[in-house]
């Protein structure tokens, strides 16, 4: 079921001869790790600015854990403070049990799994590098690995809580998952190319127990072409129904005894907004008490810099460490007016600051909030919209208030507040988050995103925004 791909095999990959190529914007980017270029029997390659790089040596050149699960398509790849677990074609991965968007989509090319080669080692606790005029990426550990267990023991099985006994589907266009004590699905993923929902069944698992994958083909139905259900993951226990649906298909979750009802019906005849734009809980309103006396200490981080560009805009043939450092500029200056406010800036120039550093600076001055900017970026062109990140739990009354008015700042579209374990958030310890303004892979978000007159908009909101969370009238 679970294969670990054997150290000597990839030993070997890592001596098959690269193959070279001819034209710069053809030959594939090279991959050094401490200055020592790895190489594979697959050319690591570019797609639409996310370089895609073989798994294998990624992962056993650092020697962290690799599982391949075929009937999932799933890869887990851990050390011992991270799992990371990937779906071949989705632009996604689950960190520590956060899913989270990345740019570009796990592939298999030559059976070789391509990953996103910052998405995930950044992840893995990298610091990366781009040599453009050499097409190098170059990766450096940000501290000395522990080693890693080569037998590690199987995870031990947790008990299922419930039971699915049945899945089907009516004329009505209503999907029923009959059980035995398993929970309401939370909200479920909504996945696209094609449209898609990913309803998880925590706790569960299938009567009798089966290992494969149910797939139900639906024709001539507007709201769905088909749907399939399996195993997701053994632990924690996850039992996942995705349904492929059309255009314009919304969904009412109900239940009644030992039955989960899923009614697809367009999203004109839905009763209520299935995905409210806004977290149900009311913000938090009780401040922070300044952590520094009287006035309230904000660590404005502007990601990236120097070596590090981040995200490009092919349109505008702009990198995101400019709008970065640009956006919290116009925000400190907006706060600095209100001189109950210390700002500082982790970066405050083009200048390239380790993560780890950014971090302790937020510490060591003993910051009351920290923000970080950047901008995203996504293979699907059409993707677009402003997000608000938060990791730990202190963090999220926090991103819940301050969202609306990056919307406000920013005039692009809602993707709403999510959870992530970017590494400046999960490991400062105030409340923290992360603003990915908009998408520069996206035109109109670039556009809007490197024009100043929203650079100001966004400064003067998000300034607003924190004010109004310290209670700064
Ligand atoms: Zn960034």
């Amino acid at each position: 079921m679970k294969k670990s791909v054997s150290i000597m095999l990839l030993m070997s990959l890592l001596f098959t001869l690269f193959a070279s190529v001819g034209h710069a914007a053809s030959v594939p980017p090279k991959l050094f790790l401490e200055g020592k270029q790895l190489m594979s029997d697959v050319d690591p390659k570019i797609e639409n600015g996310s370089t895609l790089v073989p798994l294998a040596i990624l992962s056993e050149g650092l020697g962290y854990g690799v599982e391949w699960e075929p009937v999932m398509k799933k890869v887990t790849v851990k050390n011992d403070r991270t799992v990371i677990e990937l779906i071949i074609g989705e632009a996604m991965v689950k960190v520590n049990d956060v899913i989270m968007d990345i740019a570009a989509k796990p592939q298999l090319m030559n059976q070789r799994t391509m990953v996103p080669v910052r998405a995930v080692g950044e992840l893995l606790g990298l610091e990366f590098e781009w040599k453009a005029a050499e097409r190098e990426v170059h990766m450096f550990r940000i501290q000395p690995e522990t080693p890693v267990d080569p037998e590690p023991t199987e995870p031990e099985l947790p008990l299922p809580i419930g039971y699915i006994t049945g899945v089907s589907m009516d004329e009505q266009s209503v999907i029923t998952i009959l059980h035995t004590d398993v929970q309401k699905p939370g909200k479920p993923l909504v996945l696209d190319n094609p449209k898609r929902l990913a309803f998880d069944f925590k706790n569960t698992t299938f009567e009798p127990f089966f290992n494969g994958e149910n797939r139900v083909e639906v024709a001539d139905n507007p709201l769905l072409s088909g749907y399939r259900y399996a195993q997701f993951q053994l632990n924690p226990l996850t039992a996942r129904l995705v349904i492929n649906i059309g255009d314009d298909t919304g969904y009412v979750v109900s239940e009644s005894d030992h039955a989960i009802h899923i009614a697809l019906m367009p999203t004109a005849e839905l009763p209520t907004d299935p995905e409210p734009p806004v977290d149900p809980e009311p913000p938090v309103t009780t401040p922070p008490t300044g952590n520094n006396g009287a006035k309230f200490t904000v660590v404005l981080d502007a990601g990236h810099g120097a070596k590090d560009p981040g995200a490009y805009s092919k349109s505008m043939n702009r990198w995101e460490k400019e709008f970065n450092l640009n956006a919290a500029l116009k925000l400190k200056a907006e706060l600095e007016k209100d001189k109950r406010i210390n700002v500082l800036m982790t970066r405050s120039d083009d200048t390239f600051i380790e993560l780890a550093d950014r971090i302790k600076f937020a510490q060591d001055h003993k910051a009351d909030l920290f923000i970080s900017i950047h901008a995203n970026s996504f293979d699907k062109t059409s993707v677009n919209g402003s997000e608000t990140y938060y990791y730990r739990d202190n963090s999220k009354a926090f991103a819940d208030f301050l969202h609306p008015y990056v919307l406000a700042g920013t005039g692009l579209n809602n993707r709403y507040v999510k959870k992530a374990a970017f590494k400046v958030i999960k490991e400062t310890t105030m409340p923290a988050v992360l603003i990915e303004a908009g998408y520069l892979s996206n035109d109109g978000d670039a556009k809007a995103l490197f024009s100043d007159s929203v650079q100001s908009k966004f400064g003067a909101e998000v300034a607003k925004g924190i004010k109004a969370y310290l209670d700064l009238k």
